[in-house]
């Protein structure tokens, strides 16, 4: 996808701090972070949302999250973490390309919504 932002994050035409990097997944902290710690991971092949995935797409999604508790420690947050998959117009999802948020620290976040 020639103007998708994450895809030229993937191809390292817009350069990023990378944290992880396989074949098939892209780890890198998010320009503007909302906790300590802040990292998305995503397929480098463009999937514009997750409502878009397959059942083609499980096992990439299956190794996106086994992958997050391992860099969820790496990175200081070694007590847990929050994990955000915006989706869609109701999702509030800006970049269209799939994406999982890793968001934690050392002390609790926020609640996850307001009340
Ligand atoms: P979404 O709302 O789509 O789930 O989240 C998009 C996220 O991408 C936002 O948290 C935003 O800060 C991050 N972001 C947008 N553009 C860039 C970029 O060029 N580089 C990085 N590292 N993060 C970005
Ligand atoms: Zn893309």
């Amino acid at each position: 996808m020639d103007n998708c932002i994450f895809c030229k994050i993937a191809r390292g035409e817009i350069p990023s701090k990378k944290i992880y990097e396989d074949e098939e997944i892209l780890g890198f902290h998010d320009i503007n972070p909302q906790a300590p710690v802040h990292f998305m991971l995503m397929p480098k092949k463009h999937i514009a949302s997750l409502a878009d995935a397959t059942m083609e797409d499980a096992g990439m999604l299956g190794r996106l999250l086994a992958l997050s508790g391992r860099l969820a420690r790496e990175q200081g947050s070694p007590d847990g973490y929050r994990t955000i998959i915006n989706t869609g117009r109701i999702g509030r999802q800006d970049v269209m390309h799939l994406h999982v948020h890793v968001i934690g620290g050392s002390e609790p976040l926020g609640r996850m919504l307001p009340k």
